[in-house]
């Protein structure tokens, strides 16, 4: 037995080779190889998929999950223990030209999907290497091209906004900004905000300005007679919103799109309390460098983000950062949700503060539920 022991290991890869071409693999003991699918067949179907789409694989054929050795995007291919048997340096020379053709294409085009990331799925997100550089999500927060720096202090402080450019001169004229301080409400029954949340594969990204993940698609509200596709969720410290003078330790928008492109952000304030466990999926998946996109590799329950109660107050306002658009529909729950004191001591140390300060109401009508 200790003797046969050492022709084993010579054998098997002779073994896997016949067993490949015969298409009929199967496993046997071989522990390294974790994949009872061909894993040739699945690298090979994953180069092409990269290659024939910048906005990578549907999630019925991305093949990641039973061979995540073998499905690299990064030129490592000829390296793969998988291909051997099968594949020619020819082919994987030409997958590779076809892959580099297809970033560059994506890259000259400035503008891949990232608004609404289609592609981010969770069987796309475990094979593909976790991360994808993508430019600014802009929706919601920003149009990001060539703008002139702006922050949250000192020079490109929120009261230099209007002045940075003239598409943010709203920041400084408009009379209609957020956040406000809301009191005075109106009480009236309103309407229940119509959730339909499902999990949905996601990217987070720290975009110098918050940390903001953008959804695929999928999530929706529907208010006020009007549906609005949620498309990313960002979060504030301290919260911009104050409710009667008193503001929360975060507050998370989640922005919601319809397809005429008008707004309507719902804020979930956050006060220190228990874990938050779609927070934490939020942080598990924080990208090691700004301006870069992280596939989370679990998709997120938004139906978690939200407190029991979904009371609100809803008022006109506009984005809190540039361009500061107005006519944005504003949803405040007034419950607020509660994340622990670890998990704000991470957003604390990226983000310590990055809330604009509060805007007139003047006069604006503001309703809230019963
Ligand atoms: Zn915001």
């Amino acid at each position: 037995m200790t003797r046969s022991n050492p022709v084993l290991p010579r054998l098997l890869p002779v073994l896997l080779g016949a067993l490949l071409i015969s298409g009929t693999a199967q496993a046997g003991e071989a522990a390294s190889a974790p994949a009872p699918v061909s894993p040739a067949k699945a690298a090979a179907k994953a180069a092409a998929q990269a290659a024939a789409q910048k906005e990578a694989a549907k999630p019925e054929t991305a093949p990641a999950k039973e061979a995540p050795a073998a499905a690299p995007t990064a030129p490592t291919a000829p390296t793969a223990p998988a291909a051997p048997a099968r594949v020619s340096d020819e082919e994987l020379r030409q997958r590779l030209e076809a892959r580099i053709a297809a970033v560059r294409a994506a890259q000259a085009e400035h503008k891949p999907a990232a608004r609404k990331p289609a592609h981010v799925h969770k069987a796309a997100a475990v094979g593909a290497g976790a991360v994808a550089v993508a430019a600014h999500a802009a929706a919601g927060h920003g149009s990001g091209h060539a703008a002139p720096h702006w922050s949250y202090g000192g020079d490109g402080g929120p009261a230099e906004w209007g002045k940075l450019q003239s598409e943010f001169s709203l920041c400084g004229s408009g009379k209609r900004q957020s956040p406000i301080d809301i009191r005075g409400g109106v009480k009236v029954d309103l309407e229940p905000i119509r959730f339909d949340y499902r999990p949905t594969g996601f990217n987070v990204i720290d975009n110098g300005h918050t940390v903001q993940a953008n959804l695929g698609g999928g999530n929706s509200i529907e208010v006020a007679g009007r549906r609005y596709e949620l498309v990313q969720f960002h979060f504030h410290r301290p919260s911009e919103e104050r409710i009667n003078g008193r503001q929360f330790e975060m507050v998370a928008h989640l922005v919601h799109k319809d397809p005429e492109g008008r707004l309507a952000v719902v804020a979930v304030l956050m006060d220190q309390g228990k874990q938050h466990p779609m927070v934490q999926l939020v942080w598990n998946s924080l990208p090691l460098e700004k301006k870069e996109e992280t596939m989370s590799p679990v998709p997120i329950d938004m139906n978690l983000m939200l407190p029991e109660d979904r009371r609100y107050y809803t008022y006109m306002g506009s984005l809190t950062t540039p361009p500061c658009s107005e006519g944005v529909l504003w949803l405040v729950l007034k419950q607020p949700a509660q994340l622990s004191a670890e998990q704000l001591a991470v957003f604390a140390k990226l983000y310590p503060m990055n809330a604009r300060p509060i805007q007139q109401a003047s006069g604006r009508m503001i309703k809230e539920s019963n």
